[in-house]
Parts: structure tokens; sequence; C-alpha cells
């Protein structure tokens, strides 16, 4: 089975069509680990076009803000905003939508999903330390995770801790991995709608549980486009700026 991982859409539309022209026929069914709104310009084609997909989806901060499950006091002014803005635009029936969607973590077919680590959905696996207290936790040997927005990952052999990154002047298929027997593996997908890991262009992954290999791709979009309705939208404008930085 040939799984399309999606994560950290954050209502970017241009993003998440570039990567599913990129992804087509190349996969069986589609994860997605959370965060489709927040953010960006688009929340209600974001969750129009991930319901189409009949994807496996739990929710992120982002998601469980704007449903109003959290009252998101602890996001940013600016993210904040953001937020109050989706909430508003969304229609009642994606509203329903995300306020349905379960939290993780979820295991599917042998590997696990989250959104933030294993133990907290809200909580972030940037560093080695957080990465070995999330892979203690693991009840899978294979785990994805999103919420950094930074494509890569950790993985554990032994009593060694490898860090999973990548070369970002690469081109579109940044690299496969081959999964190994014995190791334990914390890995991102990377954030389609707000890269943070210093490469502006869409992130994804597929997973094939047949043959055992992860691959990590990267997709050029329109951003300017984005920006361009970001801006009609007032949307804030450190969130514009940082789609070209992808920081
Ligand atoms: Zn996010």
């Amino acid at each position: 089975m040939r799984y399309l991982i999606l994560s950290d859409i954050h209502a970017n539309i241009t993003a998440f069509d570039a990567v599913l022209a990129s992804a087509e026929g190349r996969w069986d069914k589609a994860i997605c680990l959370g965060d489709i709104v927040g953010y960006g310009p688009d929340p209600d084609e974001a969750v129009e076009r991930l319901r189409s997909l009949d994807c496996i989806t739990i929710r992120g901060n982002h998601d469980k803000a704007i449903s109003g499950l959290d009252e998101a006091e602890d996001f940013n002014p600016v993210a904040r905003t953001a937020v109050l803005w989706s909430r508003e635009r969304l229609s009642a029936e994606n509203l329903d939508f995300l306020t349905s969607l379960r939290s993780g973590p979820v295991v599917v077919d042998g590997f696990c999903i989250v959104h933030g680590s294993i133990r907290n959905e809200d909580e972030y696996v940037f560093v080695p330390p957080q990465a070995i207290e999330a892979l203690r936790n693991a009840p899978t040997p294979l785990t994805f995770f999103g919420h950094t927005h930074r494509q890569g990952g950790f993985l554990q052999r032994g009593a060694g801790l490898g860090i999973v990154n990548f070369d970002l002047t690469a081109r579109n298929l940044i690299w496969t991995l081959k999964l190994e027997e014995g190791v334990t593996y914390l890995l991102n997908p990377g954030s389609i709608g707000q890269p943070r890991d210093g490469d502006p262009r869409a992130a994804y992954a597929i997973a094939d549980t047949e043959r055992g290999t992860i691959e990590f791709w990267r997709v050029p979009y329109d951003i300017a486009a984005v920006q361009a309705r970001m801006l009609d939208a007032l949307l804030p404008e450190p969130l514009i700026l940082r789609l070209a930085d992808g920081r």
C-alpha cells in the first residue's frame, strides 16, 4: 500500500493542488497529520479538497482552535488573528468537519500518526532530546508527525539517535529512505502550505509499506499568487512574507 502523507496544509490551496498534481498516480490512500487550516487565505477550499480525498485525518492545533474547541489563548497575536479570520470564513459544514476530527495518536496499517508528539498533540519535536522522549513512547517502529513544518526527522538505532535531514537544494524528489528492521523512526513529511525549514517549496511524503520506503518530496508552486490573496484578505504581513522565505 502506498500512503500519501500530508501535513500542515494551512489553507494554501495553490500549494495543496501542486502537491496533488505532483503525487498523482503514485498513492493508494491519503493521510493528513492536521493543520488543514490557519495562516493561509483558502480555508474552505483546503477543507473541501481534503474531504474529496477521503483521507485518514487527525486534527492539528489550528484545526482545534478554528473549530472553537480551543480558545487559542496560547497562540501568538499573528496566529490568533488568522484563527479568528478563518473561523469567520469557513462554511458551517466545513467547520463541523474540523470539529469532528479526532486527535492523534492513531495507528494505521502498522504505523502511527500524530500532529505534535506522541504524548501531546500540541508539543513540538524540534531537537534530539524531544525526539528521544517521543520515540520512547512510540507504539510502532514508524511514526509520522507534523507541527514543526520541517521535513525530515529522527531515527533510533539501539542507543544511538540519528537525525534525518536533507540537502534542500536538491530536486523535487529529495530522498528515498529505506526502512531498516530494529530501527525506530519519527518522520515529518514537512509542511505543504507554510514550510519553515528554509525551502519554500511545498513538502510531502509517500510511504510504501510493501517496499519499506519513504519518499520525501518538494514541489514548487505559485507563491506570489497566494501572497496576493493574503494581501487582499488583509491577513498579517509576517504570514505573507514568510511563504517566500520558507522560514
Ligand atoms: Zn502547522
